[in-house]
């Protein structure tokens, strides 16, 4: 399939249910999840959570960026957010490879240098989710009473360890 079709067809199934309306974006159950984008990661169910309750932010390895912190400012600030997962997960591709792998498998796929580019390999991963909830922990615009975690999400048993 090249074109969009088959999506839109399913979106106009999706818009005779449409159930979601009327409703004013903030997270309702209070919480945010900063994870991979992964396609066998499942964010709101696997932790019970529906559509509506939480706001999801997704980058390769699950990483708070610069651009996922802002997006916890303004979810904790404005929009209701009072806990923050991060959460990244077993047999990554990020963590998996050095940054120089990555550049070459890159690279190799598109046919065109990629050594110029930051992708953002993992060395350490439980490092890296300690690191991480102290950026958001630390955040001057993050207040105090905002509870932080940090997890490993097991993609074979769909198992959520906490870290930090
Ligand atoms: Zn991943």
């Amino acid at each position: 399939m090249n074109d969009f079709s088959d999506l839109l067809a399913a979106n106009q199934t999706y818009t005779q249910s449409f159930d979601l309306a009327g409703f004013d974006g903030v997270a309702r159950a209070g919480v945010a999840m900063v994870t991979c984008m992964d396609s066998r990661i499942d964010p709101l169910r696997m932790i019970g959570l529906h559509p509506g309750d939480a706001k999801i932010l997704r980058n390769p390895g699950g990483r708070v960026t610069d651009q996922a912190l802002v997006a916890l400012v303004l979810g904790v600030n404005l929009l209701n957010v009072d806990r923050v997962l991060v959460v990244e997960h077993t047999r990554c591709a990020m963590a998996s490879s050095t940054e120089a792998d990555l550049r070459q498998k890159v690279g190799n796929a598109a046919n065109v240098d990629a050594s110029w580019m930051t992708l953002g390999a993992i060395d350490d991963q439980r490092a890296t989710i300690i690191n991480d909830v102290q950026r958001v922990r630390t955040h001057p615009l993050i207040r105090d009473s905002v509870l932080v975690g940090g997890f490993l999400y097991d993609v074979d048993s769909g198992k959520l360890e906490q870290v930090v």
